[in-house]
């Protein structure tokens, strides 16, 4: 079992889960029969398939200690080759699925290591025993190959109020009764990728925490099927599944959800943090060093796509030569490339752990990682517009394509330079279509974290004494005491005149 197949990943989904998709309500066995709930369920039995292809299978599997086999993503990190191999991974799974995040594990294993990693501390300084928790938590998730997501992000109500101001007390979820054996919460998570695919839902808390907020600071894992949980997906993006008119979405659902927690019992060997309001901003920090790893892995992919749709329709039109194009070709490549090597940097500079010996991807460059390609992402869209041409708005539905009266036309006059396929441009258009809709352009901006959290985290991590330091030897200020070491240690210069004051 250490190993599952796609067929009994699929097995295990079917229990009580309440699911509401698009006015209707399903159970683990029901939501099968729904044509979208199916594909979002196929989507993450990739990873079960993929897992299991003898090319891929010394990349997605370990062997333990004793000789068993198990999902390499359960592993804790504890190098540089490790999380490489994470990013590998997840652009394979990726680029098998239409260049967004695929698996059943995507998220869910970047919150694993954040337990992981932060109760080991939390022990240490409090004398608790989290971390052996977690430890008995990984091993269910290894024995049984469980799928699990990432539920952090709570649906906050105003975001100018901290957790126990709000009006709506479940704004955020939270403790609202201890037992002997467990806890019992309240409260709703947003987003959620995968949710109702899912055996365990992960869940973080979003934020920092006062003392007054500590019911608020939570951390726990359950099965989405248990008593008080309901799932409500959001509405999906295509608007049938023929794969012509919906190359990416046709194919794939992500089910972002929003996870109602109404009064849920969680046993205390599944609690992770209960009021230690001090560190909830240590497990959302620790899930987003690595998650935003997992992101920019992904992320490749999907700019492997865009790259060559814009390539192939220019060349589909005869405008491979004109120097705008190569222009705007050139930018998308260096955008692609800068991305990709500023996540390689993160995973190959990680930062060590000292509580639990785990690494973890280096968090500034991860964050430049993110927010490079997002900021850019707008600019790169507006180059697969511009080289699309007006027909992307006015293009014909694909069933003008299986019309015979009317496929001959539009191969003919859809078609550019000679020997080029009207259809084939089509294609392209519709893929172009959906590489630029809604809600991949604002999913970039804020899927792995809005903006302006990765600006807080530039500010955070930089490393302004050396940068003051660096400043002061340059203007010769000695006024506001020792500049520091690093830069007063370094050769004289010039060595031929001195400052005078
Ligand atoms: C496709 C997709 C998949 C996702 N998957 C997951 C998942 O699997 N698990 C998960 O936990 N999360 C997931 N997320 C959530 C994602 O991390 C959040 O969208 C992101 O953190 C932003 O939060 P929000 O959407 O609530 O934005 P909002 O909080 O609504 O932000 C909107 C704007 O308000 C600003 N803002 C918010 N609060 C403040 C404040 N206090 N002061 C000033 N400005 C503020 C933000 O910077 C932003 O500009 C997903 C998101 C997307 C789009």
């Amino acid at each position: 079992m250490a190993i599952r197949t796609a067929e009994e990943y699929m097995e295990s989904l079917k229990d009580e889960r309440v699911v509401y998709f698009d006015g209707k309500k399903y159970n683990g066995t029901t939501m099968f029969e729904d044509p979208i709930l199916k594909s979002g369920i196929e989507l993450c039995a990739m990873d079960y398939r993929v897992a299991q292809m003898p090319e891929y299978y010394d990349l997605f599997n370990e062997i333990d200690d004793d000789g068993t086999p198990y999902a390499f993503t359960f592993k804790p990190p504890t190098s540089s080759e490790d999380l490489m191999r994470r990013a590998e991974l997840i652009k394979t799974l990726s680029r098998v699925c239409v260049g967004l995040p695929g698996g059943a594990k995507f998220a869910g294993v970047d919150s694993l290591h954040a337990l992981t990693s932060v109760s080991h501390r939390i022990d240490a300084e409090l004398g608790t025993n989290y971390s052996e928790r977690v430890e008995l938590f990984r091993k269910s998730l290894k024995a049984n190959d469980s799928s699990l997501v990432m539920c952090m992000t709570d649906v906050k109500g105003d975001r100018h109020l901290r957790p126990h101001q709000q009006s709506n007390p479940d704004s955020y979820v939270h403790i609202v009764e201890e037992r002997p054996d467990g806890i019992v919460v309240s409260g709703a998570k947003n987003h959620i990728t995968y949710a109702p695919f899912t055996n365990e839902l992960v869940v973080l808390p979003c934020r920092n925490m006062t003392e007054k907020d500590k019911a608020y600071a939570v951390a726990f894992a359950i099965s989405p099927g248990t008593k008080g949980i309901k799932l409500i997906q959001a509405k999906h993006d295509a608007t049938n599944l023929d794969l012509i008119e919906h190359p990416i979405y046709g194919s794939r659902y992500g089910a972002d959800a929003i996870v109602v927690f109404d009064n849920v019992f969680i046993p205390m060997e599944r609690v992770f943090l209960k009021g230690e309001y001090e560190y909830a901003i240590e497990y959302t920090a620790m899930f987003t060093n690595f998650h935003r790893l997992s992101g920019d892995s992904y992320k490749i992919a999907d700019l492997e796509i865009i790259l060559g749709t814009a390539k192939l329709l220019s060349e589909y039109m005869g405008l491979e030569n004109a120097s705008h194009i190569k222009d705007k070709l050139s930018w998308l490549s260096f955008y692609a490339e800068t991305s990709q090597a500023l996540g390689h940097c993160a995973g190959q500079n990680p930062i060590r752990d000292e509580y639990s010996g785990m690494v973890y991807p280096n968090p500034m460059y991860s964050n430049c990682t993110k927010f490079f390609f997002a900021d850019n992402y707008h600019a790169a869209i507006k180059i697969l517009h511009d080289i699309a041409g007006g027909i992307l708005s006015t293009i014909p539905s694909p069933k003008d394509l299986y019309n015979s009266e009317t496929r001959g036309l539009l191969d003919k006059y859809m078609a550019g330079k000679a020997g080029s396929s009207g259809i084939a441009r089509m294609k392209a258009l519709y893929l172009a279509r959906e590489l630029t809709d809604g809600f991949r352009v604002s999913g970039t901006i804020h899927a792995e974290g809005s903006l302006y959290a990765q600006k807080l985290m530039f500010y955070a991590l930089a490393d302004w004494e050396g940068h003051k330091a660096a400043a002061r030897r340059c203007a010769h200020i000695t006024e506001d005491g020792p500049i520091r070491e690093d830069f007063a240690s370094l050769p004289k210069f010039p060595v031929w005149n001195d400052v005078k004051i």
